[in-house]
């Protein structure tokens, strides 16, 4: 079920994904002008720099972090936590600190996850300065309590830029959409390196299409860089029709859908749309206050609808947020997957035309047009109608299963539906009949002047 080009995308996807996991990242600095370079080897987007201390709403960018190295050693040397081993061993942010310790006062600075012992958490201090090491239970129960310890934290903490993306791929329809993601956490498989690499892929895939719509591309560390670029682009967030927050792709778990802000908007619509098509078993999470970016390109001000589709969405896995969320977690063939989702539903964006019935009054005959089936009987029967089947097939996605209704039945629906406000997508709603195959009898009903595009 695997296509050629499908292998081809995974094997890209895969090899991206090995070279920037060991990255190390937070809001600013080097790790994400590393990691944004290797994605413009994907698909182009444009570098903007904002300088620490500029002001975006009630925030402020904060200065650069960058680590040269951090250990805790004991008395004989021995580095028992080491940022070398895994960059989630030092909390983000962490202010540069150099001492001796006793264990006691080590501890307070020691954060673990005695639930699952093997893990290292990943914890960030961005606006609260302190210092901190991460580290999984066991290598804590194993740390001699009586031992003293060395701690060194060679951090640069200065003036410097908080550096995000940004692609506008242009449309005639005068309608525009943003699909963002954010850059921000290290060496954590789907949360979030996997959406980075649907991002570009996403990216390159709509930049070789043709374009109805408008998309907007931002790839940007979260919070602080959607708060800059809106505040940036105040005038064109409230004009934007809707979006896409990339976030936890590649899990081995089910799909899951979080809803935007309003629930039942164009983007909802589409994605739900996608799964039905497919029959794929999905979960609908609820729009919820905690999350991404999309609180913020929600918020009163610009209330664009933001949408997520996920595989193991974040908080819903046991290693979400933990150095177990990593390559072995996540996979390049379900990131494909999710990517063939988000244009399947991007699709429908570009599909979702309006036309009028040039003939409304009753039914136009078909047969003089060559529309209407030379064989009577097969209208009307069963197995040669749609039905969504039952059977619901979960995690995979082929476009062979999108089921193609009765043609007859679909000109008539659209004939019937067509009055120049029902767009397609109502129609697919009402129907149930795939998008695509609406979209391509409507426009051979074009072609027939039965129907005009408003
Ligand atoms: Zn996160």
């Amino acid at each position: 079920m695997t296509t050629p080009e499908e292998t081809t995308l995974s094997a890209q996807a895969q090899d991206f994904l090995n070279r920037l996991f060991p990255l190390c990242r937070s809001l600013t600095d080097e790790g994400v002008r590393q990691i944004l370079a290797t994605l413009r080897e994907v698909a182009d987007f444009t570098i903007q720099e904002v300088p620490s201390g500029t002001v975006a709403y009630d925030w402020v960018v904060p200065e650069e972090w960058n680590v040269r190295e951090a250990y805790i050693a004991d008395s004989h040397g021995r580095r028992v936590v080491d940022f070398q081993q895994n960059n989630l061993h030092l909390v983000s942010y962490s202010i540069p600190f150099e001492g001796t310790l006793t264990f006691e006062e080590l501890r307070p600075h020691l954060h673990t996850l005695p639930d699952l012992p093997d893990a290292i958490p990943y914890r960030t201090s961005y606006y609260n300065r302190t210092w901190g090491f991460c580290l999984s239970q066991r290598q804590f129960d194993a740390l001699d309590r009586q031992e003293t310890y060395f701690v060194k934290i060679d951090t640069v903490l200065a003036p410097g830029s908080l550096t995000y993306g940004e692609a506008v791929l242009p449309g005639r329809s005068g309608h525009e959409y943003l699909i963002s993601t954010y850059c921000c956490h290290p060496s954590l498989g789907n949360d979030n390196l996997s959406g980075m690499v649907l991002w570009a892929l996403l990216l390159r895939e709509l930049s070789q299409r043709q374009r109805r719509h408008t998309y907007r591309f931002l790839i940007a560390p979260e919070t602080i860089g959607a708060l800059v670029w809106l505040s940036r682009n105040e005038s064109i967030a409230p004009t934007i029709a809707g979006g896409f927050l990339l976030s936890t792709v590649a899990g081995p778990g089910p799909f899951g859908y979080k809803r935007t802000f309003l629930g039942n908007s164009i983007i909802d619509r589409v994605v739900r749309q996608t799964f039905r098509e497919l029959r794929l078993d999905y979960i609908e999470y609820p729009f919820d206050i905690n999350g991404s970016d999309e609180r913020q390109f929600s918020a009163p001000a610009f209330r664009i609808p933001i949408g997520t589709i996920c595989k193991d969405k974040y908080y819903e896995y046991t290693f979400y947020h933990t150095s177990l969320d990593n390559l072995d977690f996540i996979s390049a063939n379900a990131l494909i997957q999710t990517l063939k989702l988000y244009l399947l539903a991007i699709e429908k964006l570009e599909m979702n035309r309006t036309y009028r019935s040039l003939m409304p009054y009753g039914e136009p005959m078909l047969g003089k047009r060559g529309l209407y089936p030379k064989l009577g009987g097969s209208i009307k029967q069963q197995a040669a109608n749609l039905h969504l089947p039952h059977e619901r097939r979960p995690y995979q996605v082929s476009e062979e299963t999108i089921l193609y209704g009765n043609e007859l039945d679909a000109i008539r629906w659209l004939l019937f539906y067509s009055d120049g406000q029902t767009s397609l997508l109502d129609i697919a709603e009402k129907t149930s009949f795939p998008m695509r195959q609406l979209f391509d009898i409507a426009e051979k009903l074009v072609a027939h002047n039965l129907l005009e595009p408003v």
